[in-house]
């Protein structure tokens, strides 16, 4: 890989530009084949944030492109209302992999919108008007995903716009600045369920509709739930009547190891929400899956409003074809790699004294930094202006050929590489 003439990513530095800005000098992305992409001037980078932690299958992958040529050349578009196979087809194979307590499909196109779509399905189902969420969680952008999202990086600029009503947070187990009072796992997931169960008891359990939830915090910091939290978590939704959703754009599709993350934890939910990964970001598709009960009040008179590109046929076929791909040896490469990845990660905290915590599963890491004097972070995380040297980390990775993610807050730096990344890949990125 040349690195002399690559470039700052000082789009990565700042927020990410979801504009156009011909102001911008940062990265201009041409080309793409497996882990690496290509700028306009010939350098390479290995891609380890999967451009939004998205590029599952890695670039340039031909049974995705071809599946979807395939599609474009029978019919381009069916109506979200008809049936079409590629839906029908992903729809089967999106419940074959799911936790068996998960019978239905439906369609969206971005993940905010199937969070949404998930809240409101609960909502109705339920017969309640209350949402729990997470401090340090990202559910997406838009009205009602906003007000789920309780990350301080987000919520200041969503804040005024967001809809409060009804969305509630409370604390999570985090295992690297936690605000419980705890020495083990154990006793951090005894304490974090007990002050779920506190703010559930609090608010009326017959006010919650849902608690909504990623198995793995993903930009908020790869936040991985000690032993036990989830499964205490499945127990007050039992217990108090509350569904239990939770957030897969991210961590679902073999980025931590298994088909979705809830899976590791061994717990059932009763909504799933998935956008991302599905097609390896090769086209935008989104969705939510339920139990067949909820499935079943939505036909019969709940919210069952559908969205036009709601699974378009060429996304649906490739997402099977996607499928296919993580089927075929790429979430065994996320097994049989991730050992290595994190053993070369922890290295880092050893070596490194400002690196004050590396955690993370399968493909999903963050490296947080950190004063090895103070333990303080290396500026304030809620007032992102100065100077941050986290942001320079970012960059100069970049300068070296490697694009990582920053997370939110910004005191780390997030590493999602596409699952294809082989072992060298990731030795050379570290
Ligand atoms: N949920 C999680 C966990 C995410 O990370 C994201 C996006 O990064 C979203 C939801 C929102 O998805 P989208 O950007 O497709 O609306």
């Amino acid at each position: 890989m040349p690195h002399s003439s690559a470039k700052e990513d000082t789009d990565a530095q700042t927020s990410i530009p979801h504009w156009y800005d011909p102001s911008s000098t940062g990265v201009t992305i041409t080309d793409g084949d497996g882990s690496r992409v290509v700028d306009d001037e010939g350098t390479e980078y290995l891609d380890f944030v999967s451009q939004l932690y998205c590029v599952n299958a890695g670039h340039g992958n031909r049974a995705i492109v071809n599946a979807m040529i395939e599609q474009l050349e029978r019919v381009q578009y069916v109506s979200s209302a008809k049936r079409t196979p590629a839906r029908a087809e992903l729809s089967d194979d999106l419940v074959a992999v799911a936790p068996d307590s998960l019978s239905n499909v439906m369609f969206s196109v971005s993940g905010s919108e199937a969070n949404e779509l998930a809240v409101t399905i609960a909502r109705d189902y339920a017969d309640a008007p209350k949402v729990l969420s997470r401090w340090r969680s990202y559910h997406g952008s838009t009205y009602g995903a906003g007000s789920m999202t309780g990350d301080p990086a987000t919520r200041g600029p969503l804040e005024a716009h967001a809809s409060t009503t009804g969305a509630v947070k409370f604390l999570p187990p985090m295992t690297y600045g936690s605000p419980f009072d705890a020495e083990t796992p154990e006793e951090l997931a005894a304490a974090a369920a007990d002050h779920l169960e506190f703010v559930i008891r609090n608010e009326g359990p017959e006010t919650i509709a849902a608690i909504l939830t990623e198995p793995i915090a993903g930009t908020s910091g790869a936040y991985t739930a000690p032993p036990g939290y989830f499964e205490r978590v499945r127990d007050l939704c039992d217990e108090y009547e509350i569904l239990l959703i939770v957030d897969e754009v991210i961590t679902g599709f073999g980025r931590c190891g298994d088909w979705f993350g809830i899976q590791t934890e061994g717990v059932e939910p009763d909504l799933l929400t998935f956008a991302k990964g599905v097609t390896s970001a090769y086209a935008p598709l989104a969705g939510v899956m339920m139990r067949p009960e909820i499935a079943e009040r939505v036909r019969s008179g709940g919210f069952d409003i559908g969205q036009t590109f709601g699974g378009h046929p060429v996304s649906c076929a490739a997402g099977v074809a996607a499928l296919a791909e993580y089927d075929d040896g790429l979430i065994e490469n996320v097994r049989a790699t991730e050992g290595a990845f994190a053993d070369r990660l922890s290295a880092l905290e050893r070596e490194h004294d400002v690196v004050a915590d590396v955690r993370g599963r399968g493909f999903l890491h963050a490296v947080e930094f950190a004063d090895p004097t103070t333990g303080e972070p290396f500026h304030d995380p809620r007032v992102d202006e100065g100077h941050n040297p986290v942001k320079d980390v970012i960059g100069e990775a970049s300068n070296r050929g490697v694009l990582v993610g920053g997370g939110r807050p910004t005191t780390q730096v997030i590493l999602a590489p596409p699952l294809c990344t082989t072992a060298d890949e990731i030795d050379t990125a570290v």
